[in-house]
């Protein structure tokens, strides 16, 4: 059941905020295609029954033989499941509205917390990184993606309410780290759809990095048209329009995140057990 630690497994991160339309999909999505460009094995777990991250990467939500809530209830595998983003170049466990049933067939299971973890502990070793675009919801699903993973990535805006919702998200992050998973980790805060015009952005932003430190990534990701576009196109936006801000800002996010691994790696290492670093 319990996978070895030891040996290369996946680095596996939620892209979580309970808050809705902050670019969790944006950056699920184009932090997936950014890591598959440096030559990384990425598999991208669509978690929301809205299906965006599947849709986003060129996979028709409509057209599957079958999606995330069939593995979640042990009706398929996560082999048989998996999907490739062709447009993205890396591979996508995909969800559509069926999804949103698991929560209702999850709570009648045992360990329903865990369902998630236990089917990619199958793949772990195929990939480098695993991805988990959060529904925005703290639900038993978010629960399945926080229990399945070793860090958590919270895309933000810079605005005034955003430092409220946190809160909720940074507790239930301590939660699962203390109850079901001691691996989690806040792995840090990403400012996107940033717009450095915008005075009161600028104020949130710097408020940010001084709660959060070194917990803030020093890539910002800027308002940028043509990532909004790009989904509609079934791309993502660094494969859309590689050469626009936004494209190039999730390409460096893509190398900062790579590099925060390995700095994390080495720390874990040189250090015993503790609290989650929140
Ligand atoms: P949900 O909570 O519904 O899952 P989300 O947090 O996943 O939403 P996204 O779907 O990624 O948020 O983004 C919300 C909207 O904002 C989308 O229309 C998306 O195209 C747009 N968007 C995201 N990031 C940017 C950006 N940096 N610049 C411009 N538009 C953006
Ligand atoms: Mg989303």
């Amino acid at each position: 059941m319990n996978q070895s630690n030891s040996g290369e497994v996946a680095n596996v991160f939620c892209i979580a905020n309970q808050k809705g339309g902050v670019g969790k999909t944006t950056t699920a999505v184009n932090l997936a295609a950014a890591l598959a460009a440096l030559g990384k094995k990425v598999l991208l777990v669509d978690l929301d029954p809205q299906g965006n991250a599947t849709m986003g990467s060129g996979v028709d939500k409509n057209a599957l033989k079958a999606n995330l809530y069939q593995v979640l209830i042990g009706e398929a595998t996560v082999a048989e499941t998996t999907v490739r983003s062709e447009s993205g170049g890396y591979d996508v466990l995909p969800s559509n509205r069926e999804l949103s049933g698991a929560e209702i067939d999850l709570i009648q299971m045992d360990q329903r917390e865990m369902q998630l973890k236990h089917a990619i502990a199958h793949v772990r070793d195929q990939y480098e990184f695993i991805l988990i675009d959060c529904p925005p919801t703290l639900s038993l699903l978010t629960l399945n993606g926080l229990a399945a993973a070793h860090g958590v990535i919270i895309p933000m805006q810079c605005e005034y309410f955003a430092l409220e919702g946190l809160s909720d998200l940074v507790n239930t992050i301590k939660r699962v780290h203390n109850n079901i998973n001691s691996d989690l980790q806040l792995i840090g805060l990403l400012r996107v759809m940033f717009d450095a015009r915008v005075t009161l952005q600028q104020q949130v932003s710097d408020q940010i990095e001084s709660h959060f430190g070194d917990r803030v990534f020093r890539s910002i990701v800027p308002r940028n048209v043509r990532l909004a576009e790009a989904p509609s196109y079934g791309m993502p936006g660094t494969v859309y329009d590689k050469g626009s801000r936004g494209a190039k800002a999730y390409v460096e996010f893509g190398n900062e995140l790579v590099k925060r691994v390995k700095k994390e790696a080495l720390k874990a290492v040189a250090r015993p057990p503790r609290q989650a670093n929140l």
